[in-house]
């Protein structure tokens, strides 16, 4: 699998936080995952394209 790590600011806390993105598929992905520093739950969507990341968002969940 090929993954990208994507550092990014915790909609919540605004800590500098990273997570590891498959970018193995060109589909739009969207999932939850908690930040590693406040663990609130971040919505995450990006599309992909070999290699790369595309159109990146980190919303909160709710
Ligand atoms: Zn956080």
């Amino acid at each position: 699998m090929d993954e990208i790590e994507k550092f990014f600011k915790c909609p919540y806390c605004f800590e500098k936080i990273s997570m590891l993105l498959d970018v193995s598929t060109e589909q739009m992905q969207s999932y939850i995952e908690d930040c590693e520093v406040c663990c609130n739950p971040i919505q995450i969507s990006y599309s992909a394209e070999p290699g790369k990341v595309k159109g990146f968002v980190a919303n909160k969940a709710q």
